[in-house]
């Protein structure tokens, strides 16, 4: 606000005149800049000339206009400018209006008028004008923004991913998205007449009924819980359910938010985990009792041989009773019955020539089977895969080493979480793949009987057999097996390397012929 001619720092005034009269233009400008105004003014004379100047980029601030000139006049110019839309102070400075038209001039929308011979009211005129304008613009400003806060709200609101909903505090719904109405199955107006109860499960509704009374009584912010919805054609779904209880200021009903999120599909990958793992857990019990009958037929054969070789030499005795050949023969072909069992055993558990699996798909399906499990318990999985393995080829019987050491690994860290590092690469004709984790470690007096069948620390939730089927496989193929542990300091855990021949997809050695070799070469007892 201009205070006199002490004030150094003077106001920037953008004035249109509308005068025929330059000197009146001219003594108007000295006017306002002797009040302290850094005039930037433009006399217009015709409508055309007032068209031009409004749509000047730089905005003007105020518009003092003469009552009447020869080719048009203040109401003319006040019509004009409210045709463009501008808000714009508008005061008419004229020597000669009656009271009359200057009156109607108000009506019409004139914000004041000064007669040329009073211009000691003009000044307060013009600031109580800026003032009022400056007002009607911060207020346009905050209605913008505040357009703009709904705008955003409600887009967020209708185009969120999830469902969401505000409800009474006795659950009605009173406004509801677009995919919450998706997930339910009807119509936003039909449910805006229903209450969230009525697509609960009458016996979840009443295991919510002390959380959902804790947070009307402010003793919580909101709770989550995952329940069985209903839809309205009566079907139901998995979701995850979240409710904070909303109490904005000087709003003295409380509401309530709603986040509903249609968790089937993550249900059902973790009921394929679930039975992925199961089916690793038979395959892992599978394998276990594969190899003891082979253990057990590999046994046998030894003194079998024996037998049949003793019983071969008795045949052919001469001076044997008749009786006793008899028995003999009988004996002889029930030992051949034996044998021949317990060599069938051996050849089911020799693996068959089949499919082979590259190392690194093989590494990565595995790590994939454990990620959800491992997530839940705190343990980051880093892979750390050289360029060269993805030419390796395995027997899918390999995936069970993989898995079994994972698995372990997992187990240890069970607890505090932890780091879970898969490393895989080629050395001279060897895949090395080493499994380390930062888990509780193995104790000392441990280490001698963990490769042993049914050794477990787990209590009922370990076989006790991963190690050992591991170290079957493993030697099967020709590998080795290293093992590293500590169970103190700030280095615990457990590392586990796998050596195994590289076998390449080659195509004098294919990985199948390879494989084949293997597999049919004798069965190692440990
Ligand atoms: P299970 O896992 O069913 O107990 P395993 O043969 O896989 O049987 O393992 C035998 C035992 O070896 C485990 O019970 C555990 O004590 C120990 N063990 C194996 N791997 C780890 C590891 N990564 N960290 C700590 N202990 C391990
Ligand atoms: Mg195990």
């Amino acid at each position: 606000m201009p205070t006199g001619p002490i004030d150094t720092v003077k106001l920037p005034l953008r004035v249109l005149l509308i005068e025929d009269y330059e000197e009146d233009a001219a003594l108007l400008q000295r006017h306002l800049a002797r009040a302290g105004y850094a005039v930037d003014a433009r006399r217009v004379e015709t409508a055309d000339e007032l068209r031009d100047a409004l749509v000047d980029p730089k905005p003007w601030d105020l518009v003092i206009a003469d009552y009447t000139l020869p080719s048009f006049g203040a109401r003319d110019a006040l019509k004009i400018i409210q045709d463009s839309g501008i808000d714009l102070p508008f005061i008419i400075v004229s020597g000669t209006i009656d009271e009359v038209s200057a009156v109607n001039a108000m009506r019409a929308g004139a914000h004041d008028y000064v007669l040329k011979g009073h211009l000691e009211r003009l000044l307060p005129a013009i600031e109580r004008e800026l003032a009022d304008a400056r007002k009607r613009n911060e207020r346009l400003g905050t209605e913008a923004a505040l357009r703009l806060a709904q705008q955003r709200f409600s887009a967020t609101f209708n185009q969120a991913a999830v469902g969401m909903a505000h409800t009474s505090t006795d659950g009605h719904f009173l406004l509801l998205n677009q995919r919450l109405a998706e997930m339910l199955g009807a119509q936003v107006e039909k449910l805006l007449s229903l209450r969230l109860q009525d697509f609960s499960l009458p016996s979840e509704l009443e295991s919510d009924a002390s959380l959902y009374a804790e947070l009307l009584a402010e003793r919580r912010t909101g709770y989550r819980a995952e329940r069985t919805l209903l839809r309205h054609d009566g079907s139901t779904f998995p979701a995850q359910v979240t409710a904070s209880l909303l109490k904005p200021d000087g709003d003295p009903l409380p509401t309530v938010l709603w986040v509903v999120e249609d968790i089937s599909a993550r249900k059902a990958a973790e009921r394929e985990t679930t039975d992925l793992m199961t089916r690793l857990i038979n395959s892992e019990r599978l394998a276990a009792a594969g190899r003891m009958a082979n253990t057990l037929a590999h046994e046998i054969n030894n003194p079998l041989e024996a037998l049949t070789n003793i019983f071969y030499l008795l045949q052919t005795h001469d001076d044997l009773p008749a009786q006793s050949r008899e028995l003999v023969e009988v004996a002889a072909r029930e030992i051949e019955r034996v044998g021949h069992i317990t060599r069938s055993t051996l050849s089911f558990y020799r693996k068959l020539p089949g499919r082979t699996i590259d190392l690194r798909t093989m590494l990565e399906e595995v790590v994939q089977l454990f990620q959800s499990r491992a997530t839940q318990h705190r343990v980051e999985i880093k892979t750390r895969y050289a360029e060269n393995i993805s030419a390796i080829r395995y027997d899918p019987a390999l995936r069970q080493v993989f898995a079994n050491l994972v698995g372990n690994a997992l187990e240890a860290m069970e607890r505090g979480g932890g780091c879970l590092t898969v490393r895989a690469r080629r050395v001279d004709g060897f895949a090395s793949v080493t499994v380390s984790d930062s888990g509780h470690g193995i104790e000392r007096e441990h280490l001698q009987s963990i490769f042993e069948p049914f050794f477990t620390t787990k209590g009922e939730r370990g076989t006790g057999l991963g190690l050992w089927v591991t170290r079957g496989i493993v030697e099967e193929q020709g590998g080795t097996l290293r093992l590293r542990s500590c169970t103190t300091g700030k280095k615990h855990g457990t590392t586990i390397c796998v050596r195994l021949p590289a076998l390449m997809a080659d195509p004098s050695t294919t990985a199948e012929a390879a494989i084949t070799q293997a597999a049919e070469a004798p069965v190692r007892v440990n």
